[in-house]
């Protein structure tokens, strides 16, 4: 996958977090990159205007596939998550029904981490729920509705 994609999300992403208040070196940490890096995104170098147009566009696509292309780009969930929870504009209200049996399939599933296990029934944090379903449609009881917002 090209390069040029995962630059310009780094780039969206660092900028967000640097909006948001959070430290150059904290950015640099979560997205696994140099601090001179971020603070070149910060002040506009190193990175072409297609890279953004193409990060922006990726970043608009439905929560599944931004999720999925993302992870195919950094190869790391962890990075993923970051990436994703920063650009993710819309808001989802994960809701488990009394039917859930405790079976962890939704904790595999979720790159986003969001997912958890709590005296056997699963809980999801809506803070790292970026709406991509997975979890749904894995769900062997149909215990998982995801809500938008
Ligand atoms: S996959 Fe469904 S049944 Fe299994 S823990 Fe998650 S919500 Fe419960
Ligand atoms: S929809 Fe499900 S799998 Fe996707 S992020 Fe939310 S909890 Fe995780």
């Amino acid at each position: 996958m090209p390069k040029h994609i995962l630059s310009g999300l780094n780039y969206l992403a660092a900028i967000t977090l640097r909006r948001e208040g959070y430290l150059q070196k904290d950015i640099a940490k979560w997205l696994g990159m140099d601090r001179s890096t971020v603070s070149h995104y910060i002040n506009g170098r190193n990175i072409s205007l297609d890279s953004i147009e193409t990060a922006e566009t990726i970043s608009k696509f439905c929560p599944h596939d931004f999720l999925q292309m993302t992870n195919v780009l950094t190869k790391d969930t962890g990075k993923t998550r970051i990436i994703v929870k920063t650009l993710m504009k819309r808001k989802f209200n994960p809701k488990i029904k009394d039917s859930c049996i405790g079976c962890g399939l939704c904790v595999d599933t979720c790159l986003m981490k969001a997912a958890e296990l709590n005296n056997l029934k699963a809980q999801i944090d809506s803070n790292w729920c970026c709406g991509c379903r997975m979890c749904e449609s894995r769900c062997p009881t149909n215990s998982i509705e995801i809500l938008e917002v």
